[in-house]
């Protein structure tokens, strides 16, 4: 019953306002109700003891009355006339006046003394009293009826109660009203967020139009509803691509399978195909390879890691493409220091290998790459700089997509995949370094990297 937050705001508020409004209410009654009493019972003490002195000077009954300032106090109504009697130090009665209680018409000896006051109050049916005893032993007994008081407290009762219920009320529509403002939003977010699914990613929740904490969360699902769509939207393309990539290879070994099926060929011709099939299997592993390397770094399980020099590690990406450049008559120069990082030694040299295939493959013959470490601000920068075609303003931007080629016609069919730069990115994004490229065409290209160096 209680799962939603707009009950649960209700019912604590209710409990909350419920605690409050009856500590104050009786607290505030008991207090009137207290000093009430307290005032009757000086009005009462004070009485009887100015009728005690006038005993004393007098000794006659005669002309005793209860003074006037205590009357009027006491109130005007025949049923609040105050009565009183007095006895002597002897303890006889000698007077009785005003309108006694029946039990009090025959007084005998006077009440015994009680505590260790002069005076002690006392209740009588209705009637309150005070019992004064003077120092000569004279014993003076005043009281009237409390009904005036006792219908006065009733009436604060019901009026606070009246108050109360009401406080109770009001306190409780507010409190409902605040919730349904809480509640409602959230309650149309889950709604809009239910509904969405692949098919309907592009959806989004209202966002409300004031920024409030419910207003930021709106807009912060959206924000995550955005990336989750961009996410799902790159793995569809991925998908679709890695699919395209794979059919090439495929195809080029069913071509070739089926025509050595159809009809009898030459001992060469079917080596011929064998070497094509086999050429197309080569690629279809290096794609795999590449594609099981990317699934790895969006599990985020890209690399292992060490302390390791990037000296060494570059200089054996330089020998491992060494055969490639004097192939197509690219000169490689190097300038390296030793810069310790964190990171997995494998994994790097796979980029610095991509980095200078790619220098090599885009450059023009006879032309130069130079390769340069050193360490500036506690980074390890790596320049990998080619001579070669370049790459326009418009591709820059993409070079690091996944199976992004500039133009597939210049790049060699057989070991293009677009795939070489987004691992690259990938490793190095994992390695907390990043990677970025400056180019002009016709004059080459200028590969950047950046890792956290160890002190
Ligand atoms: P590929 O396997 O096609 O080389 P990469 O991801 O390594 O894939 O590179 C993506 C594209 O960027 C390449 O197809 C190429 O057109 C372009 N490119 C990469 N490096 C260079 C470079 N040094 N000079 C010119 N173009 C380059």
């Amino acid at each position: 019953m209680f799962n939603s937050i707009q009950r649960q705001l209700m019912a604590w508020q209710a409990i909350l306002l419920t605690l409050v409004v009856v500590a104050l209410g009786a607290a505030f009654y008991l207090r009137v109700r207290r000093s009430t009493l307290e005032q009757v019972d000086a009005d009462l003490v004070g009485a009887a003891q100015s009728l005690a002195t006038s005993w004393s000077s007098v000794h006659s009954p005669h002309g005793l009355a209860v003074p006037d300032a205590f009357r009027h106090r006491m109130g005007r109504g025949p049923k609040e006339t105050p009565y009183f009697l007095i006895w002597n130090d002897a303890g006889e009665n000698v007077a009785a006046e005003g309108p006694l209680p029946p039990e009090l018409e025959n007084p005998g000896r006077p009440p015994e003394k009680k505590g260790p006051h002069p005076y002690h109050p006392q209740d009588r049916g209705e009637n309150h009293e005070v019992i004064l005893r003077d120092d000569a032993g004279v014993v003076v007994l005043v009281g009237r009826n409390l009904q005036r008081e006792r219908d006065q407290l009733r009436r604060l009762l019901k009026w606070l109660a009246a108050a109360a219920a009401g406080t109770l009320a009001l306190g409780l529509c507010g409190a409902w009203l605040l919730a349904r403002r809480i509640a409602r939003p959230l309650e149309q977010m889950t709604l809009a967020a239910e509904g969405i699914s692949p098919a309907t990613l592009a959806q989004r929740v209202d966002v409300p139009t004031n920024r409030n904490e419910i207003g930021r969360l709106a807009g912060v699902i959206n924000g995550m509803l955005d990336r989750l769509q961009q996410a799902f939207e790159r793995q569809q393309q991925f998908t679709s691509d890695a699919s395209h990539e794979l059919r090439t290879p495929v195809t080029v070994i069913l071509a070739h399978t089926d025509d050595a099926l159809a009809q009898d060929q030459s001992a060469d011709e079917y080596r011929e195909a064998l070497a094509a099939c086999r050429r197309a299997g080569l690629r279809m592993k290096s794609l795999i390879e590449s594609l099981l390397m990317l699934a790895r770094s969006d599990a985020g399980k890209l690399i292992a890691v060490d302390e390791v020099d990037l000296s060494p590690i570059v200089a054996s990406a330089v020998e491992a493409t060494a055969h490639a450049a004097g192939e197509a008559q690219v000169k490689v120069t190097t300038q390296l220091t030793s810069v310790m990082v964190r990171g997995d030694a494998a994994r790097l040299e796979q980029v610095f290998v991509n980095l200078l295939s790619n220098a090599i493959v885009y450059n023009r013959p006879r032309g130069e790459v130079r390769v340069q470490l050193s360490s500036d601000h506690g980074e390890a920068i790596i320049t990998v700089a080619d001579t070669g075609i370049g790459i326009g303003d418009a591709d820059l931007p993409h070079v690091f997509d996944r199976f992004y080629r500039v133009d597939a016609s210049r790049s060699s069919p057989s070991a293009s995949s677009g795939l070489g730069l987004a691992i690259g990115h990938e490793i190095l994004r994992a390695h907390g370094g990043q990677i970025e490229v400056a180019s002009q065409v016709g004059q080459g290209s200028t590969f950047t990297v950046r890792l956290p160096r160890l002190k």
